[in-house]
C-alpha cells in the first residue's frame, strides 16, 4: 500500500510533478532536480570534445519506470527511448513482479576478455606451450601498460589459448574494476602482442577488446503468481511464447529486439555502449549454435507461478567513456542511487526480463496493437501538426468513436475541432 501510494498517478502528473514526486520519494538529490527541472542537457562544447565535426547536439525523451523491486531494493529506473509503450511495459510488469517478491539477480563473474589472433605459425603445440609457460611474464607486462587499473584493485588475470584454423588465438582477462574496458583491454593487448610474436615466432594479425562477454554473465529471475497474469492460461502461454522464440528465429529476433527495448532505454539513459552490450546479448543468443530467445518461462503447475529468467552478458560501466560528461547521465545515476558497475548490470537485466514479460503477455491475450493504439494516435497527430492541447483531444475522439488511425483521418478530426 505504502508504494503504491509512493507512486499514485505519476503517469498523468505534469513533467515537473514527476520531477518532484521523484524528490518526495527520495530518487533525488537537490542539484539533480535542477539539472531536471532546467532539462539540462550535453553541452556543445563537451560534444565537440567528446567525437569529430560536431556540428549540434540531438534529445531522445527521458522517462521513469517506477516500482522495479531487485534484490530487496526499490528502484525507479530511467530510460531513454523514442518508442512510444516501451516505459509502460516496463512500469507495468515491474509492478506485477514487485508484488512476486521482485527480481532476483545472481552475478558469476565481472571480467573483460580481449583476443590476439597469431598467424604463421609453425608449430602450434610448441607455440601454445611458450605462451603457457611464459603466462606470468605476459600478464605482468600487460599490467605495465595499464598500471592505474591494477592501482585500483583489478588487472590482468590469465590467459587461455585455442586453435582455429590457421590462428592461435590469445585470449586474455582482465578485471577492468567500475570500467567497461575497452581502452583497457586495447591498451593492455597492444602492450603484450611483440612478446608474443617474438615468443611464437609468428604474425599478430590483430589485438582487441572481444564484446563477446561471457565473463560477466548475469542472471535476473522472477516468480509470479499467475493470478496477477490473467489465470493459468494465460501463464501457459507465456511459457508457449517462450518456447516459440528458442526454435524459430524469425520470432527470435523480435523476442530479443522487445527485450533490447528496455534494456538500451537504461543503457543510453546511463552513457554505456549500446552497441556493444547488443553485440554481447546478440552473440549470447547464439551460443548454441542457432539464434535464440534470451529468456527462459516456465509455469510450474505444483505452486501455480510463472518463473522467469534471462542471463545476459552486461559488461556496463559507473565510470569511463562518456559517462561523467553528459549531465543527463549524471542525473540517471543519481535516481538509481549511484550504483557500481555490478548494480548496475543487476537492474539492467532485470528490465529486460519486465520488458520481455509484459511484451509476450501482451502478444498472447489482447495482441499487441491494443495497447499501442492511443500511444500511436498521439504521435501520428503530433506529426500533422497537432499542437499540446489539441493531442488529447484528437486521441479521445479516435478511440471514442473507434477511427482507424492513419493522417487522412487524424487531419480530418484535427480540421473538426479547429472549427
Ligand atoms: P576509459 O578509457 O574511459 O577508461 C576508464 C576510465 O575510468 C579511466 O580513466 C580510469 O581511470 C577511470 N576510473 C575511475 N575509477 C575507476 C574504477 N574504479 N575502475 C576502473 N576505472 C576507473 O573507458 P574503458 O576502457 O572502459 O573503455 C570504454 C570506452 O571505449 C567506451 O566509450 C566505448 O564506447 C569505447 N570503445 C568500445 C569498443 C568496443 O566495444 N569494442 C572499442 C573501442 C572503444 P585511470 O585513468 O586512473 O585508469
Amino acid at each position: 500500500n505504502q508504494k503504491k501510494l509512493k507512486w499514485l498517478g505519476f503517469q498523468k502528473k505534469e513533467r515537473i510533478e514527476r520531477i518532484q514526486m521523484l524528490k518526495d520519494n527520495g530518487y533525488l538529490t537537490d542539484e539533480f532536480e535542477q539539472i531536471l527541472k532546467k532539462n539540462e542537457n550535453l553541452s556543445l562544447e563537451t560534444a565537440n570534445q567528446i567525437t569529430e565535426n560536431n556540428i549540434a547536439t540531438f534529445s531522445l525523451p527521458m522517462g521513469i519506470a517506477p516500482n522495479f523491486l531487485i534484490d530487496g531494493k526499490e528502484y525507479a529506473v530511467p530510460m531513454i527511448t523514442e518508442e512510444p509503450s516501451v516505459i509502460a511495459a516496463a512500469s507495468y510488469a515491474a509492478k506485477i513482479v514487485a508484488k512476486c517478491g521482485g527480481f532476483k539477480t545472481t552475478v558469476l563473474d565481472r571480467k573483460m576478455i580481449g583476443e590476439i589472433a597469431l598467424y604463421d605459425i609453425i608449430d602450434f603445440e610448441r607455440a601454445k606451450n611458450l605462451i603457457l609457460k611464459n603466462e606470468d611474464k605476459i600478464l605482468e607486462m600487460a599490467n605495465e601498460a595499464y598500471p592505474s587499473i591494477v592501482k585500483r584493485g583489478g588487472g590482468a588475470v590469465c590467459l587461455e589459448i585455442k586453435k582455429l584454423e590457421e590462428f592461435l588465438v590469445v585470449y586474455l582477462t582482465v578485471d577492468v574494476k567500475e570500467a567497461m574496458g575497452a581502452n583497457i583491454l586495447n591498451t593492455m593487448l597492444e602492450g603484450i602482442k611483440p612478446l608474443l610474436e617474438e615468443l611464437t615466432n609468428s604474425t599478430a594479425l590483430m589485438g582487441i577488446l572481444s564484446n563477446y562477454a561471457t565473463k560477466s554473465l548475469v542472471t535476473a529471475t522472477c516468480e509470479i503468481d499467475s493470478k496477477l497474469l490473467g489465470g493459468i492460461h494465460v501463464a501457459k502461454k507465456i511459457s508457449l511464447a517462450s518456447k516459440f522464440a528458442k526454435i524459430d528465429t524469425y520470432r527470435a529476433a523480435t523476442h530479443n529486439k522487445g527485450i533490447f527495448n528496455g534494456i538500451d532505454a537504461v543503457v543510453i539513459a546511463t552513457g554505456n555502449d549500446w552497441r556493444g552490450i547488443e553485440a554481447a546479448g546478440h552473440a549470447f543468443a547464439a551460443k548454441n549454435r542457432k539464434y535464440e530467445g534470451l529468456t527462459t518461462w516456465i509455469f510450474d503447475e505444483k505452486i501455480g507461478k510463472l518463473k522467469g529468467e534471462l542471463t545476459l552478458p552486461m559488461p556496463v560501466a559507473s565510470v569511463g567513456g562518456s559517462i561523467g560528461l553528459n549531465p543527463s547521465v549524471a542525473a540517471a545515476f543519481n535516481i538509481l542511487k549511484k550504483p557500481n558497475a555490478i548494480e548496475l548490470a543487476k537492474i539492467i537485466v532485470s528490465v529486460g526480463l519486465a520488458q520481455n514479460l509484459a511484451a509476450i503477455k501482451a502478444l498472447v491475450t489482447t495482441g499487441i496493437q491494443k495497447g499501442h493504439m492511443k500511444l500511436q494516435a498521439r504521435t501520428l497527430a503530433l506529426f500533422s501538426g497537432a499542437k499540446d492541447c489539441e493531442v488529447d483531444l484528437v486521441v479521445n475522439r479516435i478511440l471514442e468513436k473507434k477511427i482507424i488511425i492513419n493522417s487522412e483521418n487524424i487531419k480530418k478530426i484535427l480540421k473538426e475541432i479547429r472549427n
